[in-house]
């Protein structure tokens, strides 16, 4: 579903991507993890184009990243993304924050769109929440609500930046059993954490990354069991 092809970014004189190669297949649940600073984020970003490339190629179903415009606009629609902070509108209602990608973007009826969000409202554990405002939620809910709103856009694959780390150690649950209901569900994802069981448990690949590059993947249990690297080594030492 998304190739990322000899890929590189700079920042100035940071290189902050270097030739990166990536595949995740539909249905596949990439894990990304390193150190902070390594680059995580900015792959991220540069697969729906919040950041451009400088070099290589980002496919979406073997085409090429639109540049702009409303193919652009529709290929975000199609990739989920979920943040640290959870950009709910804090203005408007959650059930307004879930319906209001389709109607304005799929062009869903307003009731239709509505039925859909309680359902995944529903799914995500929050539907009595609908008629609040994001600030009457806690984190853990608002992030679940991100999530409700991305998947109301019938993603084809979803990215996860560090979607727990802003939450109270008691909200982190909450948050992981929805995404690894998501996986269960055959949902294609990209996931950025530091939650290392929940990668274990729910990765089939593990990419770890390190200044800027991919220096080492594989299968959880290999990967966490057996580094091959030092610059792995080092890190799974740092954070346990
Ligand atoms: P963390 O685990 O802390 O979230 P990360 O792996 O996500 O780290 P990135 O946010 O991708 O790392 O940042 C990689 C490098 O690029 C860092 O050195 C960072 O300071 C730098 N960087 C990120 N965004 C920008 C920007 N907009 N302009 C300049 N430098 C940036
Ligand atoms: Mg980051």
């Amino acid at each position: 579903v998304i190739e990322l092809r000899d890929v590189d970014k700079h920042y100035g004189d940071l290189h902050v991507l270097k030739n990166i190669n990536l595949e995740v297949d539909k249905g596949e649940v990439l894990v990304i993890i390193g150190p902070s600073g390594s680059g995580k984020s900015t792959l991220c970003r540069t697969i729906n184009r919040l950041e451009t490339i400088d070099s290589g190629q980002i496919l979406i179903e073997g085409k090429p990243l639109p540049q702009e415009g409303k193919e652009l606009a529709a290929m975000r629609a199609e990739l989920g993304m979920v943040f640290q902070q959870f950009n709910l509108f804090a203005h408007m209602s959650i059930l307004d924050n879930v319906t209001i990608g389709p109607i304005d973007v799929l062009g869903v009826p307003k009731e239709k769109a509505q039925a859909e969000a309680m359902e995944l409202l529903k799914r995500v554990g929050v539907a009595e929440q609908a008629s609040k405002v994001p600030a009457q939620l806690s984190g853990g809910q608002q992030q679940r609500v991100a999530i409700a709103r991305s998947l109301a856009m019938h993603p084809k694959a979803m990215l996860f930046d560090e979607p727990t780390s802003a939450l109270d150690p008691e909200m982190i649950n909450e948050v992981l059993d929805v995404m690894v209901e998501l996986a269960r569900q055959g949902m294609t994802m990209i996931v950025v954490t530091h939650e290392m069981s929940f990668a274990r448990r729910v990765a089939d690949r593990v990419v770890f990354m390190a200044d800027g590059q991919i220096v080492e993947e594989g299968a959880p249990d290999e990967f966490f069991d057996h580094p091959k690297s030092e610059r792995a080594k080092e890190f799974l030492e740092s954070i346990s």
